[in-house]
């Protein structure tokens, strides 16, 4: 996957050059770094004797796609790259670089295409060393220049689009705390709303901390109201386009989740065609 993120870094940047000269025509340049990118990963693939799953989540911050692609990643046996966490990794990195990200995400802005680019590309360069032979990208593309970046530098297979109600996942943001100590994550907000038309009443309990955890939960500054609702506007602007690349090329897959994780997870697995490796286990046993 270094083909990849290298093909990525030099996508952006003849993306960046040709946006500069022309905001419209696809550059030639951008079509011949993925045309090499396409035949270096082919000859990867065949020395590899085959890849995993190449797929993306999308969905609202504080939807569970975390969750939900970090299941998926251990089932499938590919990495969950979650750009959030790499975010996250640079700014507990010491520097001015960290300082500038601080300020940008404390104000529930986003970080820009150049910044996570380099992240990722950074992250697939070490997979690729450990012999990964796929992933799961969990926060990346979020804009339609990523999304562009990547789909000529790789053949993503899927596109799952996680959806809430807007009142659920106001609540869960706002409940979101995080262990001081382990860093488990943990969510104090107990959700019970009647169902929309008639449907059935959406349950999702709290995700409460074990004892020794519970006197150190702190929220993360991000998660005040005010910068979720920022964040949640911020996204739907940009996800929208996204979410029509993806559906124009036939490889969306909308999943409206229809509570917490025990209720979701069996109907997600079943939108995919997936058994439960878990479950099959604990039946034989
Ligand atoms: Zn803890």
């Amino acid at each position: 996957m270094a083909a990849i993120s290298r093909a990525i870094r030099s996508c952006a940047a003849a993306s960046r050059r040709s946006m500069a000269a022309s905001s419209k025509e696809v550059p030639a340049d951008v079509a011949r770094a993925a045309a090499a990118a396409a035949a270096r990963r082919g000859r990867e693939r065949d020395r590899e004797g085959g890849r995993r799953v190449q797929w993306v989540f999308l969905g609202c911050p504080g939807v569970g796609k975390g969750t939900y692609a970090s299941r998926l990643s251990r089932m499938l046996r590919v990495p969950h790259i979650a750009t959030g966490d790499l975010v996250r990794d640079a700014l507990a990195s010491p520097g001015p670089f960290s300082k500038q990200l601080a300020e940008i995400v404390n104000h529930g802005k986003l970080v820009s295409d150049e910044v996570i680019i380099n992240l990722l590309s950074k992250r697939l360069e070490e997979g690729e060393e450990k012999g990964e032979l796929g992933f799961i990208l969990d926060g990346f593309p979020r804009t339609i220049r990523q999304a562009e970046i990547l789909e000529g530098v790789t053949d993503i297979d899927l596109v799952i689009n996680l959806k809430l109600r807007e009142e659920a996942l106001l609540a869960k943001c706002l409940g979101r705390r995080m262990c001081s100590q382990c860093g488990g994550n943990f969510n104090v907000a107990s959700i019970d709303i009647e169902g929309e038309n008639g449907g059935p009443r959406m349950y999702m309990p709290p995700l409460l901390p074990p004892p020794q955890c519970e006197s150190k939960l702190i929220t993360r500054p991000d998660d005040t109201e005010e910068v979720v609702k920022e964040r949640l506007r911020v996204y739907h602007d940009l996800s929208e386009p996204v979410e029509e690349f993806y559906r124009a090329r036939g490889k969306l897959l909308e999943f409206n989740l229809p509570g917490g994780l025990p209720e979701s997870w069996p109907k997600l697995l079943q939108a995919l065609n997936l058994e439960d490796p878990g479950k099959e286990r604990s039946a034989a046993v």
